[in-house]
């Protein structure tokens, strides 16, 4: 495979919306690009219409936007993407970027095998120095952090969502069709349909802020006050520990941690969390990290910048109105 010094960034979107993962990854290449002197190539792939994402894309880094229109990939068509993307990576990348999402995980996967290459997932921090790419990725429920040195090319990554900051960086963006390396409709796994999780809320892998409520909160009824807090920031999600989750309190998507959704926003509100190993695997890298707990023992206070020792149920809503004077 020829190293080349182009950078790939696989942009994300979900039924025709593009996903904030996809401004991280392209953030993420452009990082790369500048060190390596060559171009980022964002593709993106959509029913017709998707191209109309182009420019965000130009305004986050990409030299190039490659599109894909076709009806075959309203919804995620993981065979056709993935030989789609080993075709181009193939053509001599340096590195290319995809989100540690639910479908990111499965292409990331899917690409680098066809490739016959090794891939590093869930990234939360990455450094080029000359030819090696080094990675780090929490390993054994965040145990560790493990660093790796990818000397091969390309690297593939893929990155956890709020690993990188987008960061708007204007470049020219062309807009070059390209087709699926197969026919999309020839795909032997088929999605028929897509059905965002929890309505019109903002999904924990977009969101800057998180606030998360654990048993803490007594019963269902209490996460009002949680909601209350997420809604007074406006911009932020609401998670949930399992044993809320399989309390039944709370949808299993809202599940943060080992065996829930991997998140790192900028601030994560911690209520009514004890702070369990699988817990903190889910939300450990976020930057800022505020918890909440009657017990000043409990394991969450080891990990957080700010702990509130007290109970929640009176705290949250002082914090709500304090937020919502802080914003009016
Ligand atoms: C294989 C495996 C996978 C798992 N995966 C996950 C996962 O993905 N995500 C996850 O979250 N868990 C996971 N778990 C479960 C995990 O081990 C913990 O049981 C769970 O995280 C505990 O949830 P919690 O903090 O809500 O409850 P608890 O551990 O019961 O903690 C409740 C906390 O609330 C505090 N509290 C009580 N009353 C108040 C009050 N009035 N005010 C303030 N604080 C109060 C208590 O001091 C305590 O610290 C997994 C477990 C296993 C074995």
């Amino acid at each position: 495979m020829s190293n080349g010094t182009n950078v790939l960034a696989f942009a994300e979107s979900r039924l025709g919306n593009i996903r904030r993962a996809s401004l991280e990854t392209v953030t993420a290449a452009r990082r790369v690009a500048d060190q390596t002197g060559g171009q980022v190539h964002a593709l993106i792939a959509g029913a017709p219409g998707i191209a109309v994402h182009a420019a965000k894309l130009a305004a986050h880094g990409a030299d190039v936007v490659l599109v894909i229109e076709h009806d075959g990939f309203t919804h995620y068509n993981p065979e056709a993407l993935a030989a789609t993307l080993a075709a181009r990576i193939a053509t001599g990348y340096r590195a290319a970027f995809f989100a540690a999402s639910a479908q990111g995980h499965d292409l990331v996967a899917r690409t680098a095998a066809t490739l016959g290459v090794s891939y590093a997932s869930d990234v939360t921090e990455f450094v080029v120095d000359g030819n090696t790419v080094t990675v780090k990725h929490p390993g054994y429920t965040n145990k560790v952090i493990q660093a790796f040195s990818l000397t091969a090319t390309p690297a593939i990554i893929s990155l956890r969502a709020g690993a990188v900051l987008p960061m708007e960086n204007a470049k020219a963006g062309a807009v070059e069709a390209i087709t699926s390396a197969i026919d999309p409709a020839s795909a032997r796994v088929k999605v028929t349909a897509t059905e965002p999780s929890g309505g019109a809320k903002l999904d924990l892998g977009e969101a800057p802020v998180i606030i998360s409520g654990g048993r803490g909160l007594k019963e269902a009824a209490n996460f009002f006050l949680v909601e209350d807090l997420a809604a007074a920031f406006g911009n932020a999600a609401v998670g949930a520990t399992r044993a809320v989750t399989d309390d039944g309190w709370r949808p299993h998507s809202d599940q943060i941690g080992q065996t829930g959704r991997l998140v790192s926003p900028d601030l994560y509100v911690a209520c009514g969390i004890s702070g369990a190993i699988q817990h903190l695997a889910g939300m450990r890298t976020a930057k800022t990290i505020v918890a909440i707990n009657k017990d000043r023992e409990a394991p969450i206070f080891k990990v957080a910048d700010y702990g509130i020792v007290g109970d929640v149920l009176q705290i949250l809503p002082v914090l709500t109105e304090a937020v919502k004077q802080a914003k009016g």
